[in-house]
């Protein structure tokens, strides 16, 4: 059996095989599990936590870079914002899981900045539109709860190759994973051991700290 894979929480996990997000804002330490580590444009770092982000990034554990990004409804303006994943995007070399909110133009002008590196836009919702784009330049999209109710995110999802998708909790409790998988696969229309393995594979090529 294939097992879940949660490519983004916050919170401890429950044995899954999962990616925390390392909250700095309120925890001193890291995650017991795998984890990424970045920072979030919604809480701009002290230096403490900034120093703890970087070092963070050199352990075994840490997974990705993230969740760090922009928003456009919350955080310092969007100049500052820029300059901090700027700045992240120079100075770590993993995977990122990006944090993007009503920000498509400036996103993609960071993209093409980082073509090379592994870019993976997380509790991605709305319409194809907005994402082709990204999607035909192999950047992978990681899907929550906006996959249950929300028809667009459902269209933008089925169109999405398998390759490029992940799927998460985010916020939310971590035992709505396996509902989003059922969703997935009625989605796809595949089984649900296939969208699984599917996913578990794009897992161990993303992020390849993982199992090393
Ligand atoms: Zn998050």
């Amino acid at each position: 059996m294939n097992p879940f894979v949660n490519v983004h929480h916050h919170g401890p996990s429950v044995g899954l095989i999962s990616i925390q997000n390392f909250d700095y804002w309120e925890d001193l330490e890291l995650p017991k599990g795998f984890f990424s580590a970045g920072i979030h444009p919604w809480f701009p770092p002290t230096e403490e936590q900034w120093a703890a982000i970087q070092k963070a990034w050199d352990d075994p554990r840490c997974l990705a870079l993230g969740e760090c990004g922009l928003d456009r409804l919350r955080g310092p303006n969007m100049s500052e914002q820029q300059k901090e994943l700027l700045k992240q995007l120079e100075s770590c070399e993993l995977p990122v899981l990006i944090h993007a909110v009503k920000v498509d133009a400036e996103l993609w002008e960071v993209f093409q900045a980082f073509p090379s590196k592994k870019w993976v836009i997380h509790g991605a919702m709305g319409k194809w539109e907005r994402w082709k784009k990204f999607v035909s330049e192999g950047v992978c999209f990681s899907f929550g709860m906006a996959l249950l109710s929300d028809a667009s995110t459902q269209e933008t999802f089925r169109n999405i190759p398998m390759e490029q998708l992940f799927l998460e909790t985010d916020a939310a409790d971590l035992n709505l994973l396996e509902s989003i998988y059922r969703q997935a696969a009625a989605i796809k229309q595949k089984e649900m051991d296939v969208v699984k393995q599917e996913i578990w594979s794009n897992f161990a090529t993303t992020f390849e700290k993982y199992g090393t």
